[in-house]
């Protein structure tokens, strides 16, 4: 992208190859497969300071703009949010939006866990991110999963799409039923770049996606551009949000 984020032309080795792993395992039995066992939520309990502590020495090896750890990412995007004046629960949600990276800490590899997401069981488009890597996904040989819909129904919404495998579906399940729907929606698919910023897939999308996609996107300035290398002082921000946490995401929660 022209504004100095998300370039890829000459991105690292480790990214590169990052992606080639992700495009070739994230098929469709794997993504359901992965939803089942982490689904049921039973591998730790613990509250969302915790989880967010424990992303703290975590490096996301798909992200060509930054190196810090997750915690301090998690804490720049919510002091973007803030800054801009954003409600309550989209601080929150920046704040958070990354805690389902905790699957690394439960030995999954990166490819399962980081990187753009992208819809399974129809074909890929050519929007996502390195693409030219299908190629050696199997998906490509199932028929059925061919042309702009595959196995879906024209407007069927995301809801009843399966998304490649990683931390954004993951934490949607771990926190449903704990923040309100946008909150949830904007953690589900704010990796979905080829759907919410190319919008190669709006062909998928029901009213409630048309509704909620411009969460997605408003969200996207806090996520990608508040990527500065200068750490923020933590000592400063770490009360107020250990507070914002207590109020809203209060207790233990099931990983
Ligand atoms: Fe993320
Ligand atoms: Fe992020």
């Amino acid at each position: 992208m022209s504004d100095g984020h998300r370039d890829y032309s000459d991105a690292p080795k480790h990214v590169v190859e990052f992606y080639r792993e992700n495009h070739r395992e994230q098929t469709r039995a794997v993504a359901l497969a992965k939803a089942e066992d982490f689904g049921s939520l039973s591998r730790r309990e613990m509250g969302a300071w915790e989880a967010l502590m424990e992303l703290d020495q975590l490096v996301d090896e798909s992200d060509p703009d930054i190196e810090l750890g997750q915690l301090d990412h998690a804490l720049q995007a919510a002091e973007a949010a803030r800054a801009a004046g954003e409600p309550e629960w989209l601080v929150l949600t920046a704040l958070v939006h990354d805690l389902g990276k905790v699957l690394c800490l439960f030995g999954e590899p990166q490819w399962a866990v980081v990187g753009d997401t992208f819809p399974l069981g129809c074909a890929f488009s050519e929007e996502i991110i390195f693409s030219e890597f299908f190629s050696e996904n199997p998906d490509v040989e199932e028929v059925s999963f061919q042309g702009q819909f595959g196995v879906y129904e024209p407007g069927c919404g995301l809801a009843s799409v399966t998304m490649s495998w990683g931390h954004d579906e993951y934490l949607a399940r771990v926190l449903r039923d704990r923040l309100p729907e946008e909150a949830l929606y904007v953690i589900r698919y704010h990796s979905f770049y080829s759907g919410h910023s190319a919008d190669v897939y709006s062909h998928l999308f029901d009213d409630r996606d048309r509704a909620m996609m411009p969460w997605v996107r408003r969200f996207q300035a806090f996520d990608l551009y508040s990527k500065s290398p200068v750490a923020p002082s933590r000592s400063q921000l770490l009360d107020h949000y250990s507070a914002l946490l207590e109020r809203w995401l209060p207790g233990v929660l099931k990983w």
